[in-house]
């Protein structure tokens, strides 16, 4: 059986990296009829947390990366956990001590640091070897446990790089347990890829010169390896690595500028307002912490927009799983003819490791925004009210409390002139609380004789309309439209005065969802106020 896995490490958020190893993954067995399985390798004891795991599970429900085993599959057991695992870990690593395979290493810190000082002075790479001179002796018990390398080149065979021979003497004896007595990510992973019989593996390049180490262990321990097939990288339009350093790297360019602009040099009256310390934010910004939490409250704070790194990034931002997944599917990967907009079953019938390019790939942002407008406008409108919905549940904005029948009615109106989620609920907050006025169109189309004259108009036409619904409404509409001599003029001015801005769903459907309370209301405090 064709099996294939997504082995992420519980230390963070899903990135939209690691979605897309899922999604190949995911792509391969499903193209192939085999099984994908979901395994979280948490053998970091003090970076993992049960949280990430839990946003991570979240994030590939949410993109439908459905898993044929893992968490939550088959009864709920853990066996998908590393940390749940230890024993079948500790009996392997004992049958590699017993063969000879692995050793027993003494060394405290500061006497590898010393050994590794030695190789520096010399300007040669520190690689520890079995056999090397200076190796610590036997004190009370092991520290860690190391793989004894083979010394000669070894060659993976990748289905999608071809071979790549890494030379003997780049090797070093990789530590297989750890001190705290769990095993390394380099041991586990074998073990398990073995254990689940997992056939291919798909992982970012940045794991290719881990494959030697694991082909090695695959051999010591009398199996056969898995196909390798490492996939290229994530990269910015600029160049730069795709990570979420570029989240504290913006809030850091954004915050100097808020600084400068309203003279908060020590960023004391943004502490106040984020509820952190000045120190926090002066140790942020000198770079001593690269903390993205709290970049991310500091940006909020000053209303400004980090780049999405995270899948759930772009969830709160607004996209649809399934453009998202159509758009990271692309990073690096031609299914040929120039296709682009792809549904799920047609990326399956196109996927194969073969078409999966050599080089880096570009996280093209303008492009997903323009994929996404896409995908909202060809989706029904049950599809789109349960993404809006999944979109409201990781977001607060005032259309949080709309029924679904409200955000049916809003999505009519909107969905040919939003790209994201966020731009319609940002747009459409003027339904359910006072809009924000823009006080441009508010002098042009609102404060001025004409305008002011044709609120007098309008209001008594709409006052006088009982039935507030469309049909009843339309004959009113009709009448403020053909006001004036300028056809639109007067509805421009009851626009600005309805919803704040000077663009708005047209104007029929917006005041009928609105109600006759609050546009008359607000008609009325335009009048009064002039
Ligand atoms: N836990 C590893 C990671 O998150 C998995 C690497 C692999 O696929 O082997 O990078």
């Amino acid at each position: 059986m064709m099996k294939t896995r997504f082995a992420p490490s519980p230390t963070g958020f899903l990135h939209v990296g690691g979605a897309r190893t899922a999604l190949f993954n995911w792509l391969y067995a499903r193209r192939l009829g085999g099984k994908f399985i979901l395994r979280i390798e948490d053998t970091d004891q003090v970076r993992s947390t049960a949280e990430s795991a839990a946003g991570i599970l979240q994030d590939m429900l949410w993109l439908g990366l459905n898993w044929d085993e893992g968490p939550q599959v088959g009864g709920g057991k853990n066996e998908y956990f590393q940390s749940m695992r230890l024993t079948t870990y500790e009996e392997l690593i004992q049958k590699l001590l017993k063969d000879g395979r692995a050793y027993e290493c003494y060394e405290t810190p500061e006497q590898l640091a010393a050994m590794r000082a030695i190789f520096d002075k010399a300007k040669r790479p520190f690689r520890y070897r079995r056999a090397m001179p200076g190796r610590a002796l036997r004190t009370e018990g092991p520290t860690v446990i190391r793989f004894d390398m083979p010394y000669e080149d070894i060659t993976i065979h990748d289905a999608i790089l071809g071979p790549v021979t890494v030379r003997a003497d780049e090797h070093d004896d990789i530590i297989i347990r750890k001190s705290d007595g769990f095993p390394t990510y380099h041991f586990a992973v074998v073990a398990d890829d073995h254990a689940m019989g997992v056939t291919h593996v798909l992982r970012a390049q940045e794991h290719l010169m881990n494959t030697p180490k694991h082909l090695a262990l695959y051999r010591a321990l009398g199996w056969e390896p898995p196909t390798y097939a490492h996939t290229p990288l994530v990269f910015n339009m600029d160049s730069t690595k795709m990570s979420k350093r570029d989240k504290t790297r913006a809030a850091r360019a954004g915050l100097q500028a808020y600084a400068k602009r309203t003279a908060d040099e020590n960023y004391s009256k943004l502490a106040v307002a984020a509820k952190v310390s000045p120190e926090q934010i002066q140790a942020f910004m000198a770079k001593k912490v690269d903390d993205t939490a709290l970049a991310a409250t500091l940006a909020g704070t000053i209303g400004l927009d980090l780049p999405e790194i995270d899948v759930q990034d772009f969830r709160r931002s607004g996209y649809m799983a399934d453009a998202l997944l159509n758009f990271i599917a692309l990073i690096g990967w031609a299914p040929g003819e120039n296709r682009e907009v792809l549904s799920r079953q047609e990326m399956l019938n196109l996927f194969s490791v073969e078409t999966i390019g050599k080089t880096n790939g570009r996280f093209d942002r303008k492009k997903l925004t323009w994929m996404n407008g896409e995908y909202i406008r060809k989706a029904s409108m049950d599809e789109l009210l349960a993404a809006l919905k999944s979109f409201i549940e990781v977001t607060d904005y005032p259309l949080k409390a709309a029924s679904d029948a409200v955000l049916r009615e809003l999505l009519a109106m909107y969905k040919d002139r939003m790209a994201t989620f966020a731009e319609m609920a940002r747009n459409c907050g003027f339904f359910f609380q006072d809009p924000v006025y823009d006080e441009k169109a508010k002098s042009k189309f609102v404060n001025t004789d004409e305008g002011q004259a044709f609120l007098r108009q309008i209001y008594p036409i709409l006052d006088a309309v009982t039935d507030w619904r469309k049909e009843a409404l339309t004959p009113a509409m009709e009448q403020i439209l053909s006001l004036g001599e300028k056809k639109g003029a007067a509805a421009q001015a009851m626009r600005v005065a309805v919803s704040g801005g000077a663009v708005s769903p047209p104007l029929l459907e917006t005041i009928a969802l609105l109600g006759r309370d609050k546009t008359l209301s607000r008609l009325k405090a335009f009048i009064s106020s002039h």
